[in-house]
């Protein structure tokens, strides 16, 4: 099994989303403050969030989850993402809403087990020597091309590294250029490049670089002491649902029919039982050795009253498992129909036997200056210049349809602003992004109105 390449194949777009939460913005006491760590107000929710992270690593929350109730846009998803952050550096995190279970093509209980293993993570330690540093310069030298075309070629490239001793010129093969970019690194970050393989990983900016909301502190590294050249544990994170992935071959035999078959069929690759047994094997092979640890994550599942009776029962029986991500379920409806009964109700149309084992917690609607405290850091996070009566108006905007909305607005706002020349979104910006782009209200609003017209 080749741990080593696998990549990573997370939900990116919706973890971005909460890119500026990094955990509940507890104090060591357990209350919250008003805004920290990216979080602002939703205080009780965060409180009990807090407890349930200390339940999750006293090893005292197995086989139970939380739901969490509460309107649209109310942090929900926020809040478990938090709670992932608060487990540990690179804790996986797997959003999920409850109606991604149905599809033509594959089970429901697969859809389940696919994200139960995106959640979970393989962590492998090994030591390796590398050169580690704050990144001083990235210089390309060139060279007349040797084949005596036309043109320069990078010959070497040059960077520059520093530490608490002193700074240190490395003058490396060329192909460190394209990961240095694929690794998005400049001047100011603190990286490692592995001394046999070359690969580079950015471990963060040296503390030098504050921001108002102290965005990203985690991320402040201090700089290494010692010289660049040196040894360092490095950690590879992998989750099971990256190995199967990376394991699943495609279908068929190597004869040339089969082959012929194959080249006619989109390379769909299948994960079956026996290949996840198998994995699951080679994985605990690993933590016997001492040379990896599983590292639970948080399952979310929005919409859980999308869920039927089936897969109820599935999440019943896998929070039993010991290899069981903690799961957190978000829910914005009352008492309703639990789905694949004839007419069972429930709270949250969730079973009762389910129900009994969940801590629940509530979000409460945010106050317009929290809605404004919000945007504020979204747009800082995005890199988006606002104005303040632009900002004043969103927030308004943000409580008369929905926080998601006002969000939505800032980058098309953006361009807005950029059409107009400037590059600071203004309050005319906001007015006039929101004359194209409809929020959920106003949209039914003008169907209902209007519905004569529609087929
Ligand atoms: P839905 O039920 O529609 O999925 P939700 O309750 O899960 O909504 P989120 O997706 O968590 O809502 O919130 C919408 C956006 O607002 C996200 O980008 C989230 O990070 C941000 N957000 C929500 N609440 C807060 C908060 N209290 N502090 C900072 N950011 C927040």
């Amino acid at each position: 099994m080749q741990i080593e390449e696998v990549k990573s194949t997370g939900k990116e777009q919706r973890v971005a989303t909460h890119s500026h939460i990094r955990g509940l913005g507890l104090k060591p006491e357990g209350t919250a403050e008003a805004v920290a760590a990216g979080f602002v107000g939703q205080e009780t929710a965060r409180e009990a969030a807090g407890i349930v992270v200390d339940l999750i690593k006293a090893k005292r929350f197995a086989g139970r989850a939380v739901l969490i109730a509460g309107a649209p846009g109310s942090g929900k998803s926020a809040i478990a993402y938090a709670i992932s952050q608060e487990l540990g550096p690179r804790v996986p995190f797997c959003p999920m809403t409850g109606s991604e279970v149905y599809s033509s093509e594959v089970k429901k209980t697969e859809v389940l087990m696919e994200n139960f293993r995106r959640a979970i993570s393989l962590r492998v330690k090994e030591t390796k020597e590398v050169y580690e540093g704050e990144v001083t310069e990235i210089t390309p030298e060139e060279t007349e091309n040797p084949l005596g075309g036309y043109g320069k070629t990078i010959s070497h490239v040059v960077v520059g590294l520093k530490t608490a001793k002193g700074t240190k010129q490395l003058r490396l093969d060329p192909s460190i250029y394209e990961s240095l970019l694929k690794e998005k690194v400049s001047v100011g970050d603190v990286i490692y490049i592995e001394a046999n393989t070359g690969s580079v990983k950015r471990v963060g900016r040296s503390d030098a670089f504050a921001t108002e909301y102290d965005l990203e502190a985690d991320e402040y590294v201090p700089l290494p002491k010692g010289d660049v050249h040196k040894k360092r544990e490095v950690i590879q994170d992998v989750t099971l649902h990256d190995l199967d992935v990376a394991n699943a071959k495609p279908q068929g035999g190597q004869d040339i029919v089969s082959m012929m078959s194959q080249l006619m069929k989109p390379r769909k690759t299948e994960i079956t039982d026996k290949m996840r047994q198998e994995i699951n094997k080679a994985v605990n092979k690993y933590i016997e050795q001492g040379t990896a640890e599983l590292v639970p994550g948080v399952l979310f599942i929005d919409e859980v009253h999308m869920l039927d009776i089936e897969c109820f029962t599935y999440l019943n029986r896998a929070l039993e498992s010991n290899i069981s991500p903690i799961v957190v379920l978000a829910s914005n409806r009352g008492i309703c129909t639990i789905r694949g009964t004839e007419d069972l109700r429930a709270p949250h149309g969730i079973p009762r036997d389910l129900l009994d084992r969940m801590l629940i917690v509530r979000t409460a609607p945010y106050t317009q200056s929290e809605t404004q405290i919000i945007l504020d850091i979204r747009a800082k996070t995005e890199g988006l210049k606002v104005a303040q009566d632009a900002l004043e108006y969103a927030a308004e905007v943000g409580v008369k349809s929905s926080l998601r909305y006002a969000i939505q607005l800032l980058t098309p706002a953006n361009v807005m602003a950029q059409i107009h020349g400037r590059d600071e979104i203004h309050k005319e910006d906001m007015l006039e992004t929101g004359d194209l782009f409809f929020d959920a209200k106003k949209s039914v609003a003008i169907v209902q109105a209007t519905e004569s017209l529609f087929l």
